[in-house]
């Protein structure tokens, strides 16, 4: 019965969603929302590992000249 609720995250993708994270990262958020991919450290952070539908639209939103000074909002 919880299967529903595992693909219902992973097509979320691009809502007005929330949640709590509880991974106990010292990187982590806290935090998740649908938008966390639209952050600009976000993107920069997992560059490479978005699902295909999430990098499509972050190039679309990207200039065509990427950024690749290899800025970081670490914290
Ligand atoms: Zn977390």
């Amino acid at each position: 019965m919880g299967e529903e609720l595992t693909a219902d995250y992973a097509m979320t993708d691009d809502e007005p969603y929330e949640m709590t994270c509880r991974c106990g990262r010292s990187s982590c958020r806290g935090t998740i929302t649908g938008f966390d991919w639209r952050k600009p450290e976000i993107q920069a952070k997992y560059a490479g590992y978005f699902s295909w539908f999430i990098q499509r639209r972050i190039d679309q939103l990207s200039k065509p000249a990427l950024p690749r000074n290899g800025r970081r909002a670490d914290r």
